[in-house]
């Protein structure tokens, strides 16, 4: 089926939420998309919404159901609100190391953006049919991946971590063709932006650098203009989305989240983590552990991000140059090493404060990357572990059995134990007060692969409750409520075998 063919065109309804429209991408010009409307798919139905997302975007609490705004045809691709202009941007980027050229929005649809209290943002479909960048694809993303991405975006912002949000998941039985037969979903996206390095890189590579001047005075203008104060501007962008991903990276690192597809085209320009395919969590804390069956050489593997993240910031930094010039490589150069210093002290600062510390002292590296190399050894459980660390009393003579027990070396637990509790007297550390600082950075549960498996084959079967429960466990993942839960505890042994690839 050709594009032409599959455009149906769909109805813009009388009536949308008392929003006011700016669409300020669209003004960008003629070479940064193609407005197109969504396509239609059979007898949507809900799966799922999440009213944290809602309230950012300041619906009004019975938009599901309010017969006038139809909200059900408008997430699913069925229907438009008026001041919608659906359209889909180009891209290119490099994936898993090399140049892929022309890439865009193969199947996400932007609607438009909307004032909120929080500033603008964008509201995306994805999964909303063919696009002028489909390629080879069928513009379509199925349940199962849709699950994925809408539980774990709301999962990230729970804990902290700079995010595309999701509002809510429609599906529709109208089949999709992976390696076995699924069903199709639309999950709506929410962010201030999704621009990516590659969107970057696509003009620089035309060199259209017209084009690209806009693009960088349009990303200054709106989301840094602090930049714009600079000598040079584009240096100064690219120092801050740097900073921005650094910490990113020191934050992804700190909860063991692995994105599993880093290409250039899966970067946000506002240092969130956007694109969630085949992501994983740790189990046993594992530096090596690759989460998408399809990175065969582990280009992704956990401990390669924030490396990755620094490759990536070259290729945003090439795409900038031919607005940067010459002249200032050096600045850039500048720019790109004091990444990894910045990622260095965002991690220890996030390690500190995993293990409860709140002062710095001279040993404080060698403490805790022996508790991680151990835990490398032992394939220790890394979400259990720093969640139960806050337990830990520096009394005399406790026995600490609930930490203690994660190690099979006991040796090296009594060596550990010791220094650490000499380490948390050396700053007069309050066990209670600790504890309840550590539980606010540790997560108790975290969207593990079988969590969302679960969660998956009842929503396959038609049942959403379990989606609906997990999305508010997520959302607020520090809760001590759930210490005691399953969904806090070790993976059950038919974990080990859920593979996720590139396939969505
Ligand atoms: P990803 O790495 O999954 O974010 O996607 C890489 C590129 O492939 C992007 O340009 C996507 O829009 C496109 N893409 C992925 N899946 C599909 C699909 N089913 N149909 C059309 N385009 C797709
Ligand atoms: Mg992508």
């Amino acid at each position: 089926m050709t594009l032409h063919d599959a455009i149906t065109p769909v109805n813009t309804l009388t009536a949308g939420p008392d929003w006011n429209w700016r669409n300020r991408f669209h003004a960008l010009g003629t070479e940064f998309h193609t407005e197109l409307p969504p396509q239609p798919v059979p007898t949507p139905y809900w799966v799922a919404h999440s009213d944290s997302c809602a309230e950012l975007l300041g619906l009004p609490s019975e938009w599901q159901t309010r017969g006038d705004l139809n909200a059900l045809a408008v997430f699913s691709g069925n229907a438009l609100w008026p001041g919608m202009r659906p359209l889909a941007s180009v891209y290119s980027g490099h994936q898993f190391g090399v140049w892929a050229g022309q890439l865009g929005d193969g199947r996400a649809l932007s609607l438009g953006e909307i004032d909120t209290p929080s500033g603008p943002q964008e509201l995306q479909l994805k999964g909303a049919g063919l696009t002028p960048y489909s390629r080879m694809g069928d513009g379509r993303a199925v349940l199962r991946s849709s699950i994925r991405e809408f539980l774990c975006s709301e999962a990230m912002h729970g804990l902290g971590i700079p995010t595309t949000r999701a509002l809510c998941i429609t599906g529709s039985n109208m089949p999709v063709l992976r390696e076995a037969l699924e069903t199709a979903a639309v999950v709506t996206r929410v962010a201030p932006s999704f621009i990516r390095f590659g969107h970057f890189e696509h003009f620089a590579q035309r060199r259209d650098t017209s084009a690209l001047q806009r693009l960088a005075d349009f990303v200054i203008d709106n989301h840094y203009p602090d930049c714009r104060d600079s000598p040079q501007p584009c240096v100064a962008l690219l120092s801050a989305v740097a900073q921005r991903t650094a910490e990113l990276m020191a934050q992804w690192q700190a909860v063991g989240f692995c994105h599993g597809v880093m290409n250039t085209d899966n970067m946000s320009i506002l240092g969130l983590t956007i694109d969630y395919g085949p992501f994983g969590f740790l189990d046993g804390h594992d530096p090596d552990h690759i989460c998408n069956h399809t990175d065969r050489q582990g280009r992704y593997a956990y401990a390669n991000q924030p490396n990755i993240g620094l490759w990536n910031l070259h290729a945003l930094a090439q795409g900038l140059m031919p607005l940067i010039g010459r002249d200032h490589s050096d600045a850039v150069r500048e720019v790109l090493e004091s990444y990894k210093l910045t990622y260095a002290n965002a991690m220890r600062r996030r390690l500190r404060s995993k293990c409860g510390l709140s002062t710095t002292q001279k040993d404080d590296a060698g403490l805790i990357d022996s508790l991680l190399n151990q835990m490398t050894q032992e394939r220790t459980d890394h979400t259990i572990l720093f969640r139960r660390l806050s337990t830990f009393s520096t009394a005399e003579g406790a026995d600490n059995g609930h930490v203690k027990s994660l190690f099979k070396d006991t040796a090296f637990w009594e060596r550990w134990s010791v220094a650490y509790a000499a380490r948390l007297r050396a700053e007069n550390s309050n066990d209670l007060q600790r504890a309840a600082a550590m539980n606010r950075i540790n997560p108790s549960v975290v969207l593990r692969n079988h969590l969302a498996e679960s969660a998956i084959r009842q929503a396959q079967a038609g049942e959403f409750s379990e989606v609906r429960r997990l999305l508010k466990v997520l959302q607020s993942p520090f809760d001590e409520r759930h210490d005691a839960s399953a969904d806090a505890g070790f993976p059950p042994d038919w974990a080990q075998h859920i593979e996720v690839s590139c396939s969505s």
